[in-house]
């Protein structure tokens, strides 16, 4: 799923837990398995993998992740911005992979976490305009959430 996706979520697990920081980072993590095992786009897994394929893909999304992490802080309410920030950070560390192997050649996560990720997805690339969807609505539910935050 876009790391954009993951990083909206996490932005909303944060809301949710509030003065949880800790709790936030680690529901982050676990929210990121979840949805990765929901349908969503990807690379076939019939052709080999391309990063000349999926790096323009990628760039927007992790531009666009960044862009949604500083939003999701910025909308925050001050009492639960950590927990936000830490939300954010938890649902999108497991994809920290994806750089790391292009610029570096090196996965940060041991094999057991590497054939997990593996094992959840359920990724196909016919489904862009319901990826799209998805992160359309978790970007309006984090701006619902800073609006009724902002009338109490
Ligand atoms: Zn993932």
């Amino acid at each position: 799923m876009f790391v954009t996706n993951h990083v909206l979520a996490g932005a909303l697990i944060g809301r949710a837990l509030g003065g949880h920081p800790v709790a936030s980072f680690g529901v982050g993590v676990i929210s990121h398995f979840l949805m990765d095992s929901c349908p969503h786009w990807g690379m076939s897994d019939e052709e080999p993998f391309s990063w000349e394929k999926f790096y323009p893909i990628a760039r927007c999304d992790g531009c666009l992740g960044l862009a949604a992490m500083a939003v999701g802080a910025g909308l925050a309410p001050g009492s639960s911005r950590k927990a936000v920030i830490s939300g954010m950070l938890g649902a999108a560390s497991v994809d920290a992979d994806k750089p790391m192997l292009y610029f570096l050649g090196w996965n940060p996560f041991p094999l057991a976490v590497r054939r997990l990720h593996l094992r959840v997805q359920r990724q196909a690339p016919n489904r862009l305009g319901f990826e799209i969807a998805v992160g359309a609505s978790l970007a309006l539910a984090v701006l619902a959430a800073s609006l009724r935050r902002k009338r109490d």
